[in-house]
């Protein structure tokens, strides 16, 4: 046995800086604490339980896995104790020593952007094991690894100020034991009726058994008793289980405060049997949006209840990823790695199941519980809106899905599916319109739109980011065809072009004169079927990316192809009236060019010269 002396070393900078806002931040939440700490001593056991499937005398002698939290009115104490997996003084350094999650930096970071304490968004981000300075002044911790002689102990203590304490001990034991030293204000937790429902409350679907003490006097007495339900909620039938057994589930599960907005629970028996329990949460976890993709946690792969690794990436696919549950094979090699699951047959047959079950979920949702499903949609309307493009063989069942605002819904409020769109298409018509725009007023106000209003026919509003993406691969729904009201030549039916023919012809004096002063900043100008009221509109090729997707794609950096725009005019407008007649070709110039900046700025593409647009408004303003 080498001795090493005890040492102190200082805390990583970050780790002071996320001491400091739990313990701030969390206070009203503080009893969270025991949550964390148990939910650590329990993934402490599942890892134990994996590792003994190849190494089975690492629980030589101490065979039954277990949870033990008490309590010591003297010490004034609480110590949550278990015989799983352990740490090595490596591991008790690397992660309780430092920041080794990238989350919690991530956390971190938005933090200190914002200065704002959320204790909601604190749970989610696993700072778990620092809650327990809310609560305490000093904390110890005593651990020797499941393969490693007794001589190799460690205990770590601090008072969560900067530094720690390091020291080599002989521990008996196999496992962990943390000690809080409370804080003089906090003898609440040490009632052994508080401590107990706390559990029930947050902890009792842990699949191992919590132990603590029967009180005898005040005091914990010699006997110990389970006081959690100690088994997998999952596997029991359906009909066992409570609504808030789930819920409590839920919470423990995905460590949110909020209950889940819905969950499905089944069972699959046969050739391969497995059970999947899943569930959508109310609210997106902080790092949802914010490209929390590379560390999805949250669904978990057991196979026969052993617990064998978070596997959102394997299970689910990227769209779904706010989903949350557990999923348990029966068949499975308990040995599997990641490398196997990715190429596992089994495993896909599962990973099809589980879309399958989330999809039935949302589509009940939305014929059952409107409210529920706009909660979701609001949440994930966005993400799931990915599925379009990722997932072919599911595109028809997600688009069936999607809500939109539309010239016949209310307001920029999304509650328009496309089979509502299609129920109120009229008579003779096969195309699903839509327009895309970078908001909702854009959107709403686009002159794009006038024909369709003059008409009646009914527009889908899109204005999220994502929409024109997604439209890539979304040009059919229900064998009809989707197209962009801005997009190719426009009339609407067989009078519609006879009538287009004849405005064309008409106008064709003011639309050379146009192209004439106009020259290379336009493509093509021609009479639009598309307008009623205003003078101008953009058109677009149908391969040709929308205005202000262009522009944002270039403030992002992006090289996007110039393509000179398609001027579509009103020739019924005075201000067209006015070109033609205009004789000072200086004046013509500029209510040309006019024309052609107001259809760009309603399509939100940018000027290519801010300065000359006002010089010529102030110019014709002026007179
Ligand atoms: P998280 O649980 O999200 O990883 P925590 O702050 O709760 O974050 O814990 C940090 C790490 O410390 C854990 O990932 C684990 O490696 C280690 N750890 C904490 N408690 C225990 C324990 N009881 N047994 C073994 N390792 C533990
Ligand atoms: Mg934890």
């Amino acid at each position: 046995m080498t001795n090493t002396a005890p040492e102190t070393r200082k805390f990583e900078a970050e780790v002071a800086q996320v001491l400091h806002l739990v313990t701030h931040s969390l206070y009203s939440h503080k009893e969270i604490f025991l949550r964390e700490l148990i939910s650590n001593a329990s993934d402490a056991c599942d890892k134990l339980r994996f590792e003994s499937i190849a190494n089975p005398e690492l629980l030589a002698g101490d065979g039954e896995l277990h949870i033990d939290v008490s309590w010591d009115p003297e010490a004034r104490t609480v110590t949550v104790r278990d015989n799983g997996v352990g740490m090595s003084r490596e591991e008790v350094v690397a992660n309780i020593g430092t920041i080794a999650s990238s989350g919690t930096r991530r956390f971190l970071e938005a933090m200190s952007a914002e200065q704002k304490t959320d204790a909601r968004l604190i749970g989610q981000f696993g700072v778990g094991f620092y809650s327990s300075f809310v609560v305490a002044d000093r904390v110890t911790v005593l651990s020797r690894r499941a393969d490693q002689p007794a001589g190799e102990g460690v205990k770590w203590e601090s008072d969560g100020k900067g530094e720690y304490q390091l020291a080599q001990v002989e521990l008996a034991e196999r496992g962990t034991a943390v000690i809080l030293h409370l804080k003089a204000d906090e003898d609440e937790f040490l009632k052994s009726w508080e401590l107990r429902s706390l559990i029930r409350k947050y902890s009792d679907h842990v699949a191992f058994p919590i132990r603590m003490p029967k009180e005898q006097d005040g005091k914990p007495g010699a006997e110990w008793e389970t006081v959690n339900d100690a088994s997998a909620l999952w596997a029991k039938p359906r009909n066992e289980i409570s609504d808030e057994d789930y819920q409590s589930f839920y919470k423990s599960l995905g460590h949110d405060f909020n209950d889940a907005l819905a969950w499905t629970h089944s069972r699959v028996e046969g050739s391969q049997s497995f059970t999947t329990l899943l569930y959508i949460p109310e609210q997106p976890p902080f790092d949802l949006m914010m490209g929390g993709r590379d560390e999805r946690k949250g669904l978990k792969l057991y196979i026969k209840r052993v617990f064998i690794m978070d596997a959102a990436e394997e299970l689910l696919p990227n769209y779904l990823r706010f989903v949350r549950g557990v999923v348990d094979a029966d068949d499975l090699p308990l040995n599997v790695s990641r490398e196997i699951l990715q190429h596992n047959r089994q495993l896909e047959r599962i990973r099809a199941a589980c879309i399958k079950r989330v999809l039935d979920l949302l589509e009940k949702l939305a014929r059952d519980e409107p409210e529920k499903f706009a909660t979701f949609y609001k949440a994930f309307g966005n993400t799931l809106k990915e599925g379009i493009a990722e997932d072919q063989a599911n595109r028809e069942r997600i688009a069936k899905l999607l809500r939109f605002a539309s010239t016949k819904g209310d307001g920029a409020v999304q509650t328009v599916s496309l089979d509502d769109y299609i129920l109120r298409m009229a008579v003779g018509q096969d195309t699903i319109w839509y327009i895309t725009a970078d908001s909702y007023t854009a959107a709403v106000g686009s002159p794009q739109l006038e024909a369709f209003k003059a008409k009646g026919i009914e527009v889908l509003l899109m204005f999220d980011r994502i929409d024109e993406w997604m439209l890539g691969s979304l040009n059919e729904y229900a064998g009809k065809k989707l197209k962009n009201v801005a997009k190719g030549e426009l009339p609407l039916d067989e009078a519609d072009k006879k009538q287009q023919e004849a405005a064309s012809k008409a106008a064709e004096p003011v639309v050379k004169k146009l192209k004439e002063l106009l020259g290379d900043r336009v493509s093509e100008v021609r009479v639009s079927a598309r307008l009623t009221d205003s003078p101008s509109c953009l058109a677009l090729s149908d391969y040709e990316m929308a205005p202000h997707l262009a522009r944002l794609l270039r403030e992002a950096g992006h090289d996007v192809p110039d393509n000179k725009p398609t001027l579509e005019i009103n020739p019924q407008h005075p201000l067209l009236k006015r070109v033609e007649a205009e004789g000072d070709a200086a004046k013509a110039a500029d209510l040309a060019n006019l024309l052609l900046d107001q259809a760009e700025i309603s399509a939100g593409a940018q000027l290519p010269d801010p300065a000359a647009f006002v010089q010529r408004l102030n110019r014709l303003i002026v007179g």
